[in-house]
Order: C-alpha cells, then structure tokens, then sequence
C-alpha cells in the first residue's frame, strides 16, 4: 500500500523502447528566428536574391547539432498574409535555405512558419493565429512533433516577441539578439558567435 506512485514507474517503465533498445527521452532543441538572426532582415525577403547569412549562424547551427540538439526554425511569415509572396515563393526560398544549412554540415530538422496577420491578412490570413509569435504555437507544434525537452532547450530571436513565444512555451532559455543592454529575464547576445557558449557543456538549470 505504500507502493511508488504511478507516476513514477510509467516514467522508469516507457521511456524506453523494448523493440530497438533505443532510449526515447526527449530531445533538447535550438529554436532559431529567421529574418534577423539567420539571414539580414531587410523586410519581407521572400528571395534568394535578398537572402544575406548572418555571421556565425553556420557556426551555431553546427555546434548545437554537435552537442544532439535539433534545429527548428520558427518564423513569422506576414508578407504571405500581406500578399506580397506567396506560400510557394516561401517554400521555394527555404528549401534553397535548408540547402545551404545540409552544405555547411548543419542540417536544420524542419521549418515551421506562420503566414497570418490578425488585422493586415488578406482572406484566409486573416487571422489572431496561435502560431502566430509572440503566441508558442510554433514552439508547441515541434514539441509535439519531436518529443522535445522544452526546459533543455535554447531560443534565439531578435525581437521581444521571440522570446516572448519561448517564455510561454517553456524555452528554458531564450536568448536575444541585440545591440541593447539586457532587460529582464532574458540573455543578450550581440553577435551570433557569442551564443556558441552556451552549447558547450550545456548545462541548463
Ligand atoms: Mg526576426
């Protein structure tokens, strides 16, 4: 009567698969912004032509593959909303983008966006999404689809509203690019390179 809680021993008892032997625990992952942290933001690219990499995003990317973190961007698409491009215009660009990642020994796991806009969308766009930063649908979606280890995890964005959608999601730790000072409970980078620190040993919480 004084047995282990249930609780307990479903989590000793399922992580692991009897089949393969492999361990199922969860993964950490590194949730990447797009426009402003992995190419310039010079607003609404939708173009290889416009598509300029950040300095250090290679680098990152490859590290937090090193160290068993899946990549995931996550990105607001409000030019699809606008009509300025089309879903197919933003698909063509990122598998052009995701090339470039797989040539730089980097591999991105996949790309999640949101092409609504709750007051500037056009018909189907139109729309208060969930998906939509700073709400953690994207964040959310990969968590569900990878089995990923939020508290573990690492964001990086380059606007409030990124680490805004980490911190409703559970990102344990959520990491701002910018020239500003810290100002709360969020770190500051202000070059890529200076968050390659926190893949090495990670030791999160
Ligand atoms: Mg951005």
């Amino acid at each position: 009567m004084y047995g282990l809680p249930k609780v307990f021993v479903l989590h000793c008892v399922y992580p692991y698969d009897r089949v393969t032997g492999n361990s199922k625990m969860s993964k950490k992952a590194l949730f990447l912004d797009r426009d402003g942290v992995i190419n310039v933001n010079y607003g609404y690219v939708y173009e290889q032509a416009n598509f300029d990499f950040i300095e250090g995003i290679f680098d990152l990317v490859r590290l937090a593959k090193s160290n068993d973190f899946l990549v995931f961007v996550i990105t607001n698409q409000a030019g699809i909303a606008r009509g300025y491009y089309s879903i197919e215009d933003f698909n063509v660009l990122s598998a052009w983008m995701m090339m470039q990642f797989v040539s730089q020994d980097a591999a991105i796991d996949k790309i999640y966006f949101s092409p609504y806009h709750p007051t500037e969308g056009k018909g189907e766009f139109l729309k208060d999404d969930f998906s939509r930063k700073p709400n953690p649908g994207m964040i959310l979606d990969a968590c569900a689809d990878y089995d990923v280890d939020l508290a573990q995890s690492i964001l990086v964005g380059d606007k409030m509203t990124d680490v805004e959608a980490g911190q409703r999601a559970g990102v344990g730790r959520n990491i701002l690019l910018t020239d500003m000072a810290s100002s709360g409970d969020h770190e500051c980078v202000s070059r890529l390179k200076d968050a390659l620190g926190y893949f090495d040993n990670v030791v999160i919480g």
